[in-house]
């Protein structure tokens, strides 16, 4: 008798109906990801008041049309873009050989990094470096572009301004006829890029260090030798690198910057190897590599005994400002999807949002997030009246120190800030498909030792203070704002700050006048109050603006919020007696969304 084997039952699918609550729950999620802004610069009257502000109505209206094109591009094409690429099997891949064998030390990209990338050089970001006076422009275009978390083309951005600054300042002639015009080009498949490289494996923060040698051939021509630790955009075309000369001195007054070509003028590779790509915890789909500079030719960045003021005046001071820009974008793109998800996700019978403690938790992001704005913004508007040859004495003294300032508090805010947002997504917010938010935290911690850390930046203002007397400019250019200030609904507040900015004042005179070692024990406690002393009269001064402008505003809330959480001490009954008020307040005049 003939058996056959039975057939198998086919698995089945799971048909069983979705119990009403999980539905529910399911589309809650839904309704947050459709709430998530489409334009993000339509949806951003924050942004809009800064740019009116500073820039008047008719500045303001020259440039909100490519604004409004750029929000809207970011995330429809970069955003999607830069989530696949951020993928593990998509990042960058080294290639140091070609197909018959020759040394191309090539970076190979996913094509999500190129379709990120083409809208952002299109904007013309960087040619704008070319116009004096631009800044703030520039400054809402990064913003805008860091919202996504897209880091590939954000950090060879930055890197990019800084050489084109170094250029513009001090590159001869012919340096600057050949590798400007291509830094500023607007057509992706044209422009070139350029990388900084100043961290040696014995340290970064100590550049007076650095053992990398320059040395001349014996027709002259510079030549690199040595490794660099950290390098990234590995890709760039052009590498700016810090060197110290055959005879020069030992420490920071030995260091010398030199435009390293990726090729040569025949088209060759320069004379460089790279060893490998770091693995890194964030900024992964940009590539950082470990270099070694073997005799590569250079051609020197202005005066080689001026190395380390043109690294750090040229160079530095225009990363650390883009970093506080990158830093208000992460800070924004995590506050938004925190306070959206607060309005949809529903627990025992309400919406997040109307839990007093998720409620300071999204006060806490909005407020962190409008002062780091307001401090960068106000650099920002340094930048262009320097630029423009505007500034007077007391504000390129105060953009000397808020720079570096900044740049290490801005940088904490937006750690900090995201993970409330992490925390306000509950569980989800630590996983990488739920949201951006744990891409966003990892760039964000990167962003804090980028370009110095929080120590090394702390010790360089203490040392401006110190050496050049910065803080008198800084206390008076404060003084003059907080003399703008004449809304009477703002009076008490006002009050208050000038009262802080004397005792500011007292406590900057101990600091300094004690030794080196109370003095650096202390400096980082007292700048961070400071920091916020500054971002709370910025604040102040805007709340004037948009009360003046009868703009709807949340500012004086917020800035109430923000004093209470930095620069009031302890929880005060009287004071705080319309606490859950205010946070309603502020938590509901945060309305991100676009037409
Ligand atoms: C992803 C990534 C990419 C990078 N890309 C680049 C790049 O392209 N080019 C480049 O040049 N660098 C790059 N860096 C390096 C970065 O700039 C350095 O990490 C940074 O400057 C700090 O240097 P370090 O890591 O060697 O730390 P160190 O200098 O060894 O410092 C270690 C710790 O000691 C503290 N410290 C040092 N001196 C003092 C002091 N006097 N007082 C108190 N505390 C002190 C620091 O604050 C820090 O906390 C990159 C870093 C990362 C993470």
């Amino acid at each position: 008798m003939l058996t056959t084997a039975p057939t198998p039952t086919p698995p089945t699918a799971p048909v069983a109906a979705e119990p009403a609550a999980q539905t529910a729950g399911r589309d809650a999620l839904a309704a947050w990801r459709q709430a998530i802004p489409t334009n993000l610069f339509i949806a951003d009257p924050s942004l809009q008041h800064l740019l009116r502000m500073y820039l008047g109505e008719d500045g303001y209206e020259d440039i909100a049309p490519g604004l409004a094109a750029f929000g809207s591009q970011v995330m429809a094409e970069i955003d999607p873009a830069a989530a696949i690429n951020d993928q593990l099997e998509n990042h960058p891949r080294l290639e140091r050989w070609d197909g018959i064998g020759r040394r191309v030390e090539r970076i190979a990209f996913h094509p999500s990094y190129h379709t990120a990338g083409r809208p952002v050089y299109e904007t013309g970001l960087l040619a704008l470096s070319a116009r004096p006076g631009t800044a703030l422009q520039q400054s809402a275009y990064f913003y805008l572009l860091t919202q996504c978390g897209e880091m590939g083309h954000a950090c060879p951005i930055v890197c990019t301004m800084g050489m084109i600054r170094a250029l513009q300042t001090v590159g001869a002639a012919e340096l600057q006829q050949t590798y400007l015009p291509p830094l500023i080009a607007t057509a992706y498949d044209r422009k070139q890029t350029a990388a900084q490289f100043l961290t040696e494996v014995q340290g970064g923060s100590d550049v007076g260090a650095n053992a990398v040698q320059a040395w001349r051939d014996e027709r002259g021509a510079w030549r690199i030798r040595g490794e660099k630790w950290f390098c990234s955009v590995a890709n760039a075309d052009q590498m700016l690198i810090t060197a110290r000369p055959e005879g020069a001195p030992a420490g920071t007054r030995g260091i010398g910057v030199f435009l390293v070509p990726r090729c040569l003028p025949d088209g060759s590779l320069n004379h460089f190897a790279i060893r490998r790509l770091k693995s890194k915890f964030g900024t992964r789909t940009m590539a950082s590599a470990e270099i070694d500079f073997l005799d590569a030719v250079a051609y020197p960045l202005g005066d080689l005994s001026e190395g380390i003021h043109i690294v750090t005046e040229l160079v530095l001071n225009t990363s650390r400002w883009a970093n506080a820009l990158g830093s208000c974008g992460l800070l924004r793109r995590a506050t938004v999807e925190a306070w959206q998800f607060a309005r949809h996700r529903h627990a025992f019978g309400g919406p997040i949002i109307d839990y007093p403690l998720v409620a300071e938790a999204l006060a806490e992001m909005q407020s962190d997030l409008a002062a780091a704005l307001s401090s960068t913004f106000r650099l920002s508007h340094l930048i262009d009246r320097s630029d423009l040859g505007l500034a007077n004495e007391e504000e390129r003294s105060v953009h000397r120190l808020l720079v570096n300032l900044n740049k290490y508090w801005t940088s904490v805010q937006a750690s900090l800030g995201i993970r409330r947002g992490q925390e306000i997504l509950g569980g989800n917010g630590a996983i990488e498909e739920f949201s951006i938010l744990p891409r966003l935290y990892r760039d964000a911690v990167v962003f804090e030792s980028w370009e110095g850390s929080h120590n090394v930046l702390c010790l360089q203002v203490l040392r401006d203070m110190g050496k050049y007397g910065l803080h008198a400019h800084l206390f008076r250019y404060l003084e003059g704002l907080l003399g703008e200030v004449t809304a009477a609904g703002l009076y008490t507040t006002r009050l208050e700050l000038v009262q802080r900015l004397d005792e500011m004042q007292r406590r900057m005179h101990a600091l300094l006048t004690a030794d080196a070692t109370f003095q650096q024990a202390h400096v980082r406690r007292v700048l961070q109050r400071l920091a916020t002393l500054i971002q709370a009269i910025c604040l102040l001064v805007e709340a004037q603006w948009e009360l003046a402008q009868a703009l709807p505003t949340t500012k004086p809330d917020l800035l109430d919020f923000f004093l209470n959480r930095y620069l009031r001490s302890g929880y005060d009954p009287i004071r705080d007696f319309d606490y859950t008020d205010r946070l309603q307040r502020i938590v509901t005049g945060f309305v991100p969304v676009s037409l």
